[in-house]
């Protein structure tokens, strides 16, 4: 049923994501993207999530806008419920 796939050890894929700022990757863990970002029919990056929202989506004194990332190349691996893939998908099929 396997043949063909890989089996890998988890804790080596995570020892080598934890080298990533070696080879000039840029990790930012806690932020969410909220949405992702079109230019026409092409996907052009993700905004993240505003942060410091009250319980009723108002801003508190912390508040601050979720900032746009853009690259030039946008994978989405957001598990099986993804919100921005789910996004992607309506949009262009
Ligand atoms: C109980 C259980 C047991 C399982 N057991 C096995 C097993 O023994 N062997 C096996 O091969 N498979 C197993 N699976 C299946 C396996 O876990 C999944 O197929 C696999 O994890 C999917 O990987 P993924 O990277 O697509 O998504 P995920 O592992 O779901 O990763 C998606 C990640 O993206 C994050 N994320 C989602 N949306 C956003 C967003 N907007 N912004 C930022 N981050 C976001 C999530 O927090 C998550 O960390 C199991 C699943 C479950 C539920």
């Amino acid at each position: 049923m396997n043949h063909g796939n890989y089996a890998i050890s988890l804790s080596d894929v995570v020892k080598w994501l934890g080298t990533s700022g070696e080879r000039g990757i840029e990790i930012y863990p806690g932020f969410a993207a909220a949405k992702p970002l079109f230019d026409g029919d092409r996907v052009i990056g993700v905004q993240v999530q505003d942060r410091g929202v009250d319980k009723d989506g108002k801003p508190k004194p912390n508040f601050e806008a979720g900032p746009e990332i853009h690259a030039k190349c946008v994978i989405f691996g957001e598990g099986p419920r993804g919100s921005c893939t789910k996004e992607v998908i309506e949009k262009l099929g």
